[in-house]
């Protein structure tokens, strides 16, 4: 349900609506317009005492949401959400760059890689600290020490640092990251979406390999449902009959989501692909199916890499896959 209420109302009748939703055991989640503010309500499936909430002072309407998602659906929320990642703004008119290496494997590599895509023009750092891999076998990550470059690679070239967390009882770890990850194999991890959601800390999250799209966007829902707003979605490809790529990149996802959501939508075409000549490719057809921004991996010696490196681009082809993308962003009236 969302309540709408009158243009101008005071706050003091916007807080006597909240309280009494409240107080009728539902959450109340609003957003404060520039003319107007609507509060979404949310909680156990029978609305019918909200409809009293109708003869409340201010109130102009009483509206049912019929989609399964509430906070993340464009009936809450018709216009696209433009976020505030640690001060860089997601969605809106200026593409979002996010590039790293899949793993942060050493001080010396993630910092040259930061220098690298700060150069070529992106906002984020990404570097996996806590790897969620397939084999107990392979690299895990350094794990704090990882978080550690991370800072230092901020410190030394102000781009925001995005990395993965992969369980609840890292959270105290992160204090000082600007972005959390979530990973595709965690996409339907509720403990972890939750605790996510109990932060005000921006997040990006990724879709399952085997997630639809609607289930996908109950994920998000989970997150905002606890209070955190700050959401970027990001398609990486999903399983299907086809093996000449490691997954297959849903472009179609990009407008469907787009339709259906505010929030912004990034894609990550090197998991999608799995392979580094098709990534500049799908990073161009991205932008141009609306995307908000691209995660893109990045290591400086992609055949040693510990992790991800057949589908990591070397810095220089990073650069060329950036000058490429600008175009098409202009093409599409968005700027880097
Ligand atoms: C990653 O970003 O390195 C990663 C593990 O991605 P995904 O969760 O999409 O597989
Ligand atoms: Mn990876």
């Amino acid at each position: 349900m969302i309540i709408v209420m009158e243009p101008g109302s005071s706050k003091e009748r916007i807080d006597a609506v909240i309280r009494r939703i409240e107080d009728l055991g539902y959450g109340a989640h609003p957003i404060y317009g520039v003319e107007r503010t609507v509060i979404g309500c949310v909680g156990h499936e029978d609305k019918s005492p909200l409809s009293q909430l109708e003869s409340m002072p201010g109130v102009e309407a009483a509206i049912p949401i019929l989609k399964p998602y509430k906070l993340v659906g464009r009936e809450f929320k018709p216009e696209p959400s433009v976020l505030d990642f640690a001060g860089v703004p997601v969605g809106g008119e200026r593409l979002a760059i996010v590039a790293g290496p899949c793993s942060v494997e050493s001080r010396q590599q993630v910092l040259e890689i930061a220098h690298a895509v700060r150069e070529a023009g992106a906002q984020f750092l990404r570097g996996g600290a806590f790897k969620p891999r397939t084999s107990p076998y392979a690299f895990q990550g350094l794990r704090g020490k990882g978080l550690e470059y991370l800072c230092e690679a901020r410190a030394a070239t102000g781009l925001k640092i995005v990395t993965e967390i992969v369980s609840v009882e890292d959270l105290p770890l992160m204090n000082e990251v600007d972005v959390l990850q979530i990973g595709a194999r965690n996409c339907q991890n509720y403990a972890l979406l939750n605790a996510v959601g109990q932060t005000k800390k921006p997040v990006v999250l990724k879709r399952g390999m085997s997630t639809l799209i609607s289930e996908f966007l109950m994920s998000a829902e989970y997150i905002l449902s606890e209070g955190n707003y700050n959401v970027a979605l990001c398609e990486r490809g999903i399983r299907t009959f086809e093996t000449a790529t490691r997954f297959t990149l849903d472009l179609n996802a990009i407008p469907v989501i787009k339709s259906l959501s505010h929030l912004p939508v990034l894609v990550d075409p090197s998991h999608g692909t799995g392979n580094w000549h098709y990534v500049e490719a799908m990073a161009r057809a991205s932008v141009a199916a609306g995307a908000d921004g691209l995660m893109i991996e990045v290591h400086p010696d992609p055949k040693n890499a510990l992790s991800d490196g057949p589908q990591s681009l070397k810095p220089e082809k990073f650069q060329k896959l950036v000058v490429e993308v600008r175009k098409i962003g202009e093409a599409m009236g968005r700027k880097i």
